[in-house]
C-alpha cells in the first residue's frame, strides 16, 4: 500500500506528526522555543559585562586560528585597543582539506583563556565535536557551533545542556527554518542563550566566499526573539568588503558582527584573505559608532 501524505505536511521534514507541529501555535514552523509567537520580548544575552540585544551592537574580533601564544595574544591587545568587546580564536578548527592547519586543540584553548584574562574581553571559540564540547564550555565564555556543524543533532542536543551562551552558525545551504530548527534543538535543552549567526550561503559567484544573506538579519527579527549576530569575514572571504559589511549589518539590526582579525594577514595559517589589520577595526569600529549613534544603538 502507499503511503498518501497530505501537501500541507510536505512544507518541511521534522519528523512530527502533523497534530505536534499544530502545537506549534498553529505557525506549521519546525520550531516553538526560538519564535516570536513563543516569546514575543526580544532575548538579550549577557556575557561577563557584554550585552546582545535591542539597543546594543557588540563586536567580536580576533585571530580566525589560535597559531601561537605570542600570536594571540598580540592581536588580543590589539582588537582591545581597536574597541572589540568579544574576544574570537579558535582552537579547534574545522577544515575542508585534512592536510590544512586544524588548530592546536586544548593548548589553543589555554592560550585563548590566558589572552580573555589579560585583556579582559569574553572569549567565543569553537566546539567541533562532543569530544572537544567540554573543555570548550570549560575555557569560553560563548560556545561556537560552526555552519558545517548546524546539523550535528548529537552536538546540538549536547549544547543545549550547556548553561553557557551559544552561537549557532547558519550552513551555508541552510534555510532559515531549518536554522532556527537547529536552534530549536538547544533551548529545548533548556538552554536559553542562544545566538545565531548569518555567515553567508554557498553561491555560483567567486567574488566573494559566500553570499550574504543580509535579509536573514530582519526575517529573523520577525521570526524569533533571538539576536543575530552576522560574520562579515567568513561571508565575503575579502578584506575590502569587512567594513561596507559590517555597516549594512548594523543597520539591518544585527545586534553582533563576528570579524577576523591578524596583525600578519600574509603569515595568517587560515583566512589571512579575509582578516583585517588591527588599524581596520579601529577604523571599522569608529564608523560603527557614528551609524550607532544615529540609530541609538550603543556600541557594546
Ligand atoms: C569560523 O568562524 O572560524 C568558521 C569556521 O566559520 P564557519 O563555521 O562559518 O565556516
Ligand atoms: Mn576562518
Amino acid at each position: 500500500m502507499e503511503k498518501v501524505v497530505e501537501s500541507q505536511n510536505l512544507g518541511f521534514e521534522t519528523g512530527l506528526p502533523q497534530s505536534e507541529l499544530d502545537c506549534c501555535f498553529g505557525t506549521r514552523k519546525p520550531y516553538r522555543l526560538v519564535s516570536r509567537e513563543y516569546q514575543k520580548e526580544s532575548s538579550v544575552i549577557r556575557v561577563r559585562g557584554v550585552e546582545f540585544g535591542p539597543g546594543r551592537f557588540v563586536v567580536m574580533a580576533g585571530p580566525c586560528a589560535v597559531e601561537s601564544r605570542d600570536q594571540t595574544l598580540r592581536i588580543a591587545r590589539a582588537v582591545k585597543e581597536a574597541g572589540a568587546h568579544v574576544l574570537r580564536g579558535g582552537a579547534y578548527k574545522p577544515r575542508s582539506s585534512p592536510y590544512s592547519f586544524r588548530g592546536l586543540g586544548l593548548e589553543g584553548l589555554k592560550i585563548l583563556r590566558e589572552a580573555s584574562l589579560e585583556t579582559g574581553l569574553p572569549l567565543i571559540t569553537e566546539a567541533i565535536d562532543l569530544e572537544c564540547l567540554p573543555s570548550v564550555c570549560e575555557y569560553a565564555d560563548i560556545v561556537q557551533i560552526g555552519a558545517r556543524n548546524m546539523q550535528n543533532f548529537a552536538l546540538l542536543e549536547a549544547a543545549g545542556k550547556l548553561r553557557k551562551p551559544v552561537m549557532i552558525k547558519r550552513a551555508f545551504s541552510a534555510t532559515i527554518d531549518e536554522w532556527l530548527a537547529a536552534a530549536e534543538y538547544i533551548m529545548q535543552g533548556g538552554n536559553e542563550q542562544v545566538l545565531l549567526c548569518e555567515r553567508g550561503l554557498r553561491s555560483y559567484d567567486p567574488n566573494t566566499r559566500n553570499l550574504l544573506d543580509i535579509s536573514a538579519v530582519p526575517v529573523v527579527e520577525e521570526l524569533s526573539h533571538l539576536p543575530v549576530v552576522v560574520d562579515p569575514s567568513h561571508s565575503t572571504g575579502k578584506r575590502t568588503l569587512v567594513a561596507p559589511v559590517s555597516k549594512a549589518s548594523l543597520a539591518a539590526g544585527a545586534r553582533a558582527i563576528l570579524v577576523d582579525v591578524h596583525d600578519r594577514p600574509d603569515e595568517a595559517l587560515v583566512d589571512g584573505a579575509q582578516a583585517l589589520l588591527p588599524s581596520e577595526l579601529k577604523d571599522l569600529v569608529e564608523s560603527l559608532r557614528k551609524i550607532a549613534s544615529a540609530m541609538e544603538v550603543t556600541l557594546k
